[in-house]
């Protein structure tokens, strides 16, 4: 069966002190609950070791929001995806649309990023989505489709396991115009398919897809509530720990 999850995208917020403060409000918030979904916080990379030493690893996995396209080595300013599994990172957010459209980041490099990940032993959270124009133009699609083929598909089943998904229609990331439940579960329940087509129906099945784009307190459960929702990738919404902990809560 496939996970439920939340996960935090903190983007480039917080200093080191404020991140940790954030890490241990989230982890208090969660103590004696008994969590419907996994819980992902993804910190800068400077983060990541500290937070890791702050919070209940069996409540909360950390994640970084991007890794190099190469292995080590002269590189100035990278960050490699060893580097980040050395932290106790257990993922990558990769492909986020901010990486593609401000760091050029084409499906070429979101390949190699998404195999060395994997080859260090981290999951990857894979971001896809439209921006307006193209969901105007009615070619959503075919967009969403050619992201996933062009950056996954040759991975092996197997590979494709440590894969999970998240929809985030450009449009909805940050402006605060969240996709109705009904588009969103339009494109989940297409993203599904297109992932059944080529590794097969159970495959599809175990694949995890969350939802981006404005998820809050106020939209997430009738956001999850669709049978191919598994859950969000939350900007603004994580970095204050009471909302974060609603959305949490939006499986309960
Ligand atoms: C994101 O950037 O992954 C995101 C979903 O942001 P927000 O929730 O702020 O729209």
């Amino acid at each position: 069966m496939r996970k439920n999850i939340v996960a935090g995208n903190w983007k480039m917020n917080k200093t080191l002190d404020e991140g940790l403060a954030l890490a241990k409000d989230v982890n208090e918030l969660l103590k004696g609950t008994d969590l419907k979904c996994d819980v992902i916080l993804g910190t800068p990379f400077i983060h990541l070791a500290s937070v890791a030493k702050v919070v209940d690893p069996s409540k909360i996995a950390i994640s970084a929001q991007n890794c190099a396209d190469k292995e080590a080595g002269a590189y100035t300013g990278e960050v490699s995806a060893a580097m980040v599994k050395s932290t106790g990172a257990s993922y990558v957010i990769l492909g986020h649309s901010e990486r593609r459209a401000y760091y050029h980041e084409t499906p070429e490099i979101l390949k190699t990023k998404v195999q060395l990940a994997l080859k260090n032993g981290l999951k990857v959270i894979f971001c896809v989505g439209e921006v307006l124009e193209e969901r105007e133009q009615g070619v959503y699609f075919d967009v969403v489709k050619a992201q996933i083929e062009s950056s996954l598909f040759e991975l092996t089943a197997d590979e494709f396991a440590h894969i999970v998904l998240a929809y985030e229609p450009v449009w909805a990331i940050g402006t605060g115009k969240t996709a109705t439940p009904a588009q969103a579960q339009e494109m989940h329940a297409f993203i599904r398919k297109t992932v059944a087509d080529k590794y097969g129906a159970e495959v599809a099945d175990n694949t995890t897809i969350l939802y981006g784009g404005s998820a809050n307190p106020g939209n997430a459960k009738e956001l999850f509530a669709n049978p191919d929702v598994d859950g969000g990738l939350i900007g603004g919404a994580s970095l204050k720990p009471n909302d974060f902990k609603a959305v949490i809560d939006a499986f309960n």
